[in-house]
């Protein structure tokens, strides 16, 4: 049997792609398997969130994502007597470089992950499947199956799951997932339609429903998705039936045409009781899932990646202690959990067949919805927690607040965000960056593992302190003046090996 591996990721999507990626670049032995011959071709998930953007920078993968995606800055709600313009992202939205909801399908997504991977050695192992997982003293003994039959055994330290709603590190690890699915049954087709304006979401509000038509640019022009009509055999999408949805739910004389790729579905809510049990982890589908709208589940999927690749990558290479690896569950599982609320309501709201959310759908929206959009704060806070800007960990484990921090700036478990413009890009190589605000004198890193910034006046902050950035970009300390104890005293606790 060959050297043991510090981490075996099982699955290749973006989840475990972003993971990859993220290993990489700390230089962790790993290897990333996927039991499917060939790279997914159809377009799944075709929004990315600016969050995702964001935290994808360090990486150098999200100028690929932006360049191949379309930035669509408006939605068009078709009210039943009238058509909404909503700006999207146009508040609440200036302290990110990504201000915008890409769109760019999910195969185009893991092809630019996939190629930064090759870029860098990284071959994805496809036509391999992991049969079964079992711990064995401090490794955990893997079965893999490759594509000519043939077995191989490995051992890896840590095992991470990524391998989507049916994982079988899950069923291995014995962590249950729990929920329910959903009535309906939906339908989705990729074509080319003609009479919608380009470039813009379309959101049909009918009292049968949601139809929704995003621009998605390749491999053709618009997504729809809607609900099964009544009536119809879930399973048969034709083009009579793409057709006749338009045609009944819109007043727009639209022709569709030329599906690509179409294909019917019913969405469940769940989650797994655990996001860890000892060596094993769980991430992206394999932790959650739950319906498409807002956009979440992909960009959920990616954030858990990179949540977890830095703190594997510390802990195998001795810089942490395994406990950094508990707070995995403890940031994350909270946010999957929201995901799955918040999801749930606005699938609830968008096709419930009670009278009183029809009612809304087609009386209170169109009388209501203007008036909302006119108000900033909650159109602010909307798009904030849609563009999952608005993720904190501030009661994690990793949040430390130290003495006389400023009452103004972001606080320890806040994203940082980009103020001054180019603070993200300054601060995305790989590893903690330590930031100081305010007059300070030169500063010699307090640790191999840490880079110094000084901001000067130009800082999210006011005043003169300190902050301690994660390699995912979130807060992981911050204190007011120039005394570094509880600073030191944070770094000793997290990464104790200078
Ligand atoms: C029709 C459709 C539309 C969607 N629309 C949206 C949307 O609008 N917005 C959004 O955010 N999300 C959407 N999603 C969800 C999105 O596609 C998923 O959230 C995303 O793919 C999850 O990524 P993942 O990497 O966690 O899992 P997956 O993409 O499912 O990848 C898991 C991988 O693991 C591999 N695997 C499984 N078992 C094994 C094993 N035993 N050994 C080795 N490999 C294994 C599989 O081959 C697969 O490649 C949609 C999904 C579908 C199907």
């Amino acid at each position: 049997m060959t050297a043991p591996l510090d981490v075996l990721v099982v699955g290749a999507g973006p989840t475990g792609l972003a993971l990859a990626t993220q290993l990489r670049a700390y230089e962790t032995r790993f290897r990333i398997i996927d039991r499917s011959p060939d790279r997914a071709r159809e377009s799944r998930a075709p929004a990315i969130q600016p969050r995702t953007l964001e935290q994808l920078a360090g990486f150098g993968v999200s100028d690929d994502l932006v360049d191949r995606g379309s930035t669509a800055v408006r939605l068009h709600l078709h009210l039943p007597r009238r058509v909404l313009q909503v700006p999207l992202f146009d508040v609440g939205c200036d302290d990110t470089p990504y201000p915008y909801l890409l769109f760019l399908p999910q195969s185009e997504t893991e092809d630019v992950l996939t190629s930064r991977l090759a870029a860098r050695d990284v071959a994805v192992e496809r036509g391999t499947e992991l049969v079964s997982a079992e711990r064995t003293g401090a490794y955990v003994t893997c079965r893999l199956r490759h594509r000519d039959g043939g077995q191989e055994t490995l051992r890896a330290r840590y095992v991470v799951g990524c391998d989507g709603a049916h994982s079988t590190v899950r069923a291995q690890a014995g962590i249950a997932f729990e929920g329910y699915a959903y009535p309906q049954t939906f339908l989705l087709a990729d074509l080319e339609v003609d009479g919608l304006e380009p470039g813009t979401a379309h959101t049909f509000m009918t009292a049968s429903g949601l139809l929704f038509f995003f621009p998605l640019g390749t491999p053709a022009t618009w997504r729809m998705i809607a609900l099964h009509p009544p009536g119809s055999r879930s399973g048969d999408v034709t083009p009579e039936l793409l057709q006749r949805i338009a045609d009944d739910w819109t007043t727009d004389r639209l022709t569709l045409r030329d599906p690509i790729w179409t294909t019917s579905f019913r969405l469940h809510n769940r989650g797994a009781t655990h996001y860890r049990k000892g060596p094993f982890f769980l991430a992206g589908d394999a932790a959650h899932i739950h319906s498409p709208a807002g956009g979440q589940g992909m960009n959920t999927g990616i954030q858990d990646a990179l949540n977890l690749g830095w703190k594997l990558a510390h802990v195998c290479r001795g810089a942490s202690p395994e406990e950094l690896l508990e707070t995995y569950e403890a940031e994350r599982a909270p946010v999957g959990h929201r995901v799955r609320r918040l999801t749930d309501r606005a699938f609830t709201v968008g096709t419930s067949s009670h009278p009183a959310l029809r009612l809304a759908r087609t009386h209170l929206a169109p009388r209501f919805a203007p008036l909302l959009l006119r108000t900033t704060a909650p159109r602010a806070r909307l798009f904030r927690t849609v563009a999952e800007l608005a993720i904190h960990y501030r009661r994690g484990p990793l949040s430390t607040t130290g003495p006389r921090t400023p009452g103004r700036g972001p606080r320890a478990g806040d994203r940082l965000p980009d103020v001054p413009r180019g603070l993200q890009q300054r601060t995305a190589d790989p590893g903690h960056h330590l930031l100081l605000t305010g007059p300070w004198p030169e500063v010699p890193p307090p640790h191999d593992l840490v880079a110094v910034h000084h901001l000067g006046a130009r800082s999210p902050w006011q005043g003169t302190g300190h902050a301690l950035v994660r390699p995912d970009g979130y807060v992981g300390y911050t204190a007011g003046g120039t005394d570094l104890t509880g600073l030191r005293a944070y770094l000793d606790r997290w990464l104790p090996r200078p």
